[in-house]
């Protein structure tokens, strides 16, 4: 992977794209992630306990008010005239029929009874729900029960707030309330108000965000008084927090509550995880005896609180998508740039083995004209090497062959003319009286006389002859194929030819024109290897010259 990164420039390209589009933003999507759960987790607590102190506040408030209502009641006059004033009683009765009606339209929907009852345990006037007692409807018993001995024991302007009880008249739970009515010092009568526990139920669901979790009440006997996820019956013994769990933390946490403190855990319950907060519920004014020790506790599943982090969830997923879509940008990207660079790649390569490729241009920006120069310079370098075989080749004068290639090209053609039996002749040619021409017109003149006996050559050859500038004013043709008689025929039209030619000044030359002596001599006859050919085509040339020059040797024989 490592190696294939080192190599591959796309490689390399796809992982700087992707390492500057994602990682950044990867970076930030993560941070986001851990800071808003952070936050989000601290804002669902603040909102959990504002709404916990929220219902305790109620809860508390409650208390507070229903003891300075039954106070405030208890102070009507009605109830100590009824023992003062022994011939109105049937007013005062009327009279205190009015307050516990009074007390009623003060708290609807919640309180279930209204009594005043004298010290004796006769009850004077009593409101059930709406319903105002006769006389004789009322009982005379209620001295047995222990919240009316309790009762007594507050002192005036006390009130005493009992633990819920199964009321005797409505069949249901109520919270009852009492303050004792003093005549001339003494404790004379009891005014009492009983409160149904369905109202914190009522006032637990009113205040708490099913969706969010459950609230509950705890009293200090471990009971729910209310509970936003359970049906507490008015008429049944209210449930025992610690017999519905199953979890040790759990029951811990009712312990604790029951103790009066506050706190936050969390644990689990049928494979969900939830955290609980809670807190004692404070009876703030306290005149009297309140045997109320409540607690309030926040029940919800963690699952809950993160609901908003599903969102965050979402952008994550998003995240990971436009990773594989900026993976996949990034491979094109690197795809689209590298290619020119690759095919540039094996088209340098393959110039170095000796080939000249052209890459296609199809684009126009900088690694277009990359391959655009690459095509101008492959070319460049084709001419170039086409020059320079020709410079290697060409006698740069004359432009025949130059004595390298036709040292080459001889050793070549008596191989050849070796190995399939065939023959093969040579043409050595000299320049007549050359020194003179020179010496009468110049250097330069002898150049361009010299262009003219290579044209004769060029003009006059075959095309599989191989004529070369042997050295200085000497020329030599290699005929492939040739015996003696049709290198002798080619030499004597050679030197016909350029007798025949207008040289400049040739008039000046000691036998009035420009000619050549030439000498042939031809494979298998005269020699047997390419050396020797040379040697008697020389030989051949020297007698040429000796027999008095423009002439060819040997002679062609008649017929
Ligand atoms: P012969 O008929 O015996 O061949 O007489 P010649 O004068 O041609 O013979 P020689 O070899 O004495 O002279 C050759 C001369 O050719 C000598 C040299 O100055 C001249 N020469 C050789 N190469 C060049 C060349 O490239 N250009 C010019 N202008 N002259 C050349
Ligand atoms: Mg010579
Ligand atoms: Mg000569």
């Amino acid at each position: 992977m490592l190696n294939f990164l080192k190599r591959s420039l796309r490689a390399k390209f796809t992982l700087i794209l992707f390492i500057v589009g994602l990682i950044p933003l990867g970076a930030t999507s993560v941070f986001f992630y851990y800071t808003a759960k952070d936050s989000l987790f601290k804002n669902v607590f603040k909102e959990l306990k504002w709404s916990l102190e929220d219902v305790s506040g109620l809860v508390e408030e409650y208390f507070e008010q229903s003891q300075k209502d039954l106070l405030v009641a208890s102070r009507n006059a009605a109830f100590s005239m009824y023992f003062s004033d022994q011939e109105g009683r049937a007013h005062w009765v009327r009279e205190q029929q009015k307050t516990l009606r009074y007390l009623r339209t003060m708290y609807p929907d919640m309180l279930d009874e209204a009594c005043f009852i004298e010290a004796g345990g006769k009850e004077l006037s009593r409101i059930v729900f709406d319903e105002v007692s006769h006389e004789h409807d009322l009982s005379s018993d209620e001295g047995r029960s222990e919240f009316f001995i309790k009762a007594f024991l507050v002192n005036e302007g006390e009130v005493f707030q009992g633990k819920p009880v199964l009321s005797e008249d409505t069949h249901r739970w109520v919270l009852p309330n009492a303050t004792p009515i003093t005549v001339k010092g003494r404790k004379a009568a009891i005014l009492h108000f009983e409160v149904t526990l369905t109202y914190f139920q009522r006032l637990l669901k009113k205040h708490i965000n099913p969706d969010r979790g459950a609230a509950f009440i705890l009293d200090g006997d471990g009971r729910f008084i209310a509970h936003t996820a359970l049906d507490i019956s008015e008429t049944e013994p209210h449930p025992e927090a610690a017999a519905l769990s199953s979890s040790d933390t759990l029951k811990g946490v009712y312990v604790r509550m029951i103790k009066g403190e506050s706190g936050m855990e969390s644990f689990s319950e049928g494979g969900v995880d939830y955290y609980i907060i809670f807190k004692p519920i404070e009876v703030a004014y306290q005149k009297g005896l309140n045997e109320n020790r409540w607690s309030l506790g926040y029940l919800i599943p963690s699952d809950r609180i993160y609901v908003e982090l599903d969102i965050l969830k979402y952008n994550m997923a998003a995240m990971g998508l436009t990773a594989m879509l900026v993976m996949l940008l990034a491979y094109v990207a690197g795809n689209y740039v590298t290619k020119p660079i690759r095919s540039l790649a094996s088209a340098t390569n393959r110039v170095s083995a000796g080939e000249m490729p052209n890459v296609s241009v199809d684009r126009e920006d900088e690694l277009g004209s990359l391959s655009r120069s690459f095509n101008t310079m492959v070319e460049s370098i084709r001419r170039r090497d086409e020059a320079l075989r020709d410079m290697a080749t060409t006698d740069g004068l004359t432009g025949l062959f130059n004595f390298r290639h036709f040292r080459g090209e001889l050793e070549k053609s008596v191989k050849s003319a070796a190995r399939f039996g065939r023959p093969v002749s040579l043409i050595m040619a000299d320049v007549d009286w050359f020194k003179h021409y020179n010496d009468t017109n110049g250097h330069a003149a002898g150049d361009q006389c010299l262009k003219k006996v290579a044209e004769v050559f060029m003009k006059n050859a075959r095309e599989v002859d191989i004529s070369a500038r042997y050295g200085g004013e000497e020329f030599a043709v290699i005929l492939p194929e040739t015996s003696k008689d049709g290198a002798l025929k080619l030499a004597e039209r050679l030197r016909a030819k350029l007798e025949e030619e207008t040289v400049p000044f040739e008039a000046l030359q000691p036998n009035g024109a420009v000619t050549m002596s030439l000498g042939v001599a031809s494979y298998p006859d005269d020699a047997q290897d390419a050396q020797s050919l040379v040697e008697a085509a020389d030989k051949a040339l020297y007698k040429a010259k000796e027999k008095g020059r423009n002439t060819v040797w040997p002679p062609i024989s008649e017929g």
